[in-house]
């Protein structure tokens, strides 16, 4: 079959995420076959770069061989059994090391993203009522903040096109101003800006701290609101914060845990540890679905009673599934074996090399790069320039999506150099060749 009988078949019958439907009798989503390493390949036999990571999941390759075998291994001996009332080898294991990486406690499972953030508020909220402090049932978050998509997630979410729709449906919550560098002021360094935005976080909690729950943020890159990067001073003071209000504080890392900001955890450039560690997308190497929410040791003191209910009676089907479990454990044991976080500094000092012309190309402003996550805005641009961008650089065989104008780089940790050429000649080829500009 070729990528056309599949086109047919989608519309047809599958319902798109984050996608208007009828968006896609112009731009067809891409029929992926296989894939090999950083790329992706369809029915017809075109190979697309994989700059994104597959929506920021993947992290060694599609079809790695290690976690493969990890995977085929487990299904030989048990694909799943539920963890209410049962444990098994994978999930004691996986448990033991995330604990040990993170500095913090228990590990609690569920299997996407959102979930996870559900789990952190209701715990957080849960853990307050337990010690006779039923009022603190607020939640504060940053300005553009992204923290999924089910209502509890949603209502923390900050991103209009998401959230506003659903409003009706929502808990109140409170943003505070990002720590993004790009709203400093002109004559303002992003330190002085974050000390700025830290003022703004202690003035609402000042004021709602009986109230509030937890604060909860995106440590160091807010990804959906395009790649927006603030220095770890911010997360330093907002621990001190924290403590002074007695408001937890919980780190969102789903999309920046597992070695995407340099560090293993970006909460560790801070050196400061979370209430909540919220942990998913990169935790199987983009394989299978799973996510992870690790607390402090008293937080998890704070429901063990003989009373059922001041438990955390919460669950999904899969939670702690041990293939996916199995995964996470591959993903790692590659961590470790292969030296990959000194190793990604290493290429991320080539890619800014390669990016030099980009960064200074007349359109071209705040070019900017956590780790492995490098971003950059393109001024003047027309409506739908996203939508467009995306589309020649698929005629050029480079998978990425832009975020309004925000172009972003996103790819796995195998990526090579030969590949970085790429990403960056086809990137720098599609805005000198982009309407309207005048060298
Ligand atoms: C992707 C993401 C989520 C939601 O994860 P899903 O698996 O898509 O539900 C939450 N927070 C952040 C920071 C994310 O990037």
């Amino acid at each position: 079959m070729h990528n056309d009988d599949w086109l047919d078949r989608t519309r047809a019958s599958v319902w798109h995420p984050c996608t208007q439907m009828k968006h896609l009798e112009q731009t067809p989503p891409l029929p992926i076959a296989r894939g090999e390493g950083a790329w992706l390949i369809d029915h017809d036999g075109r190979r697309y770069l994989d700059a994104i990571s597959s929506w920021w999941v993947n992290l060694f390759g599609h079809a790695n061989p290690r976690i493969n075998a990890a995977i085929i291994d487990q299904l030989g001996r048990i694909e799943h059994v539920m963890l209410a009332g049962c444990t098994h080898a994978p999930v004691v294991e996986l448990s033991e090391r995330l604990v040990r990486l993170s500095g913090l406690g228990h590990a609690f499972y569920a299997s996407d993203g959102a979930s996870a953030t559900e789990i952190a508020l209701k715990m957080s909220f849960h853990y307050w009522r337990n010690h006779g402090r039923p009022l603190k049932t607020g939640y504060v978050s940053l300005q553009h903040g992204y923290h999924g998509e089910t209502l509890g997630a949603l209502s923390v979410t900050d991103v209009a096109l998401f959230k506003d729709v659903y409003a009706p449906l929502l808990r109140h919550s409170s943003q505070v101003i990002s720590p993004d560098w790009r709203l400093a002021s002109a004559d303002e360094s992003a330190e002085a800006y974050a000390k700025r935005a830290v003022g703004r976080m202690e003035d609402h909690l000042a004021e709602h701290a009986d109230t509030t729950a937890a604060v909860i943020i995106e440590p160091l890159v807010q990804g959906a609101a395009g790649m927006a990067m603030y220095p770890p001073s911010y997360l330093t003071e907002l621990r001190v914060l924290c403590d002074k209000y007695q408001v937890h504080l919980i780190a969102d890392e789903i999309a920046v845990g597992f070695g995407r900001t340099g560090t293993l955890f970006a909460c560790e450039q801070a050196e400061i540890l979370p209430d909540f560690l919220c942990l998913s997308k990169g935790i199987t190497g983009g394989y299978l679905p799973l996510s992870c929410v690790l607390t402090r040791d008293e937080i998890y003191a704070a429901f063990y009673a003989d009373a059922t209910a001041r438990g955390f009676l919460h669950s999904h089907s899969y939670t702690g599934n041990p293939l996916a479990c199995r995964a996470a454990l591959a993903v790692l044991d590659i961590f470790e074996s292969d030296d990959v976080l000194r190793r990604n500094r290493a290429k991320a000092t080539r890619f800014n090399e390669l990016l030099a012309p980009i960064s200074s190309h007349p359109r071209v402003r705040h070019m900017r790069q956590t780790g492995m996550i490098w971003a950059f805005d393109v001024i003047d641009v027309e409506p739908g320039f996203g939508a467009r961008f995306h589309q020649q650089a698929l005629a050029r065989g480079l998978f990425i999506r832009p975020i309004g104008n925000t172009v972003y780089f996103m790819p796995p940790y195998i990526i090579e150099e030969a590949e970085m050429r790429f990403m960056s000649e086809v990137t720098l080829d599609l805005l000198q060749g982009m309407q309207g500009f005048e060298p």
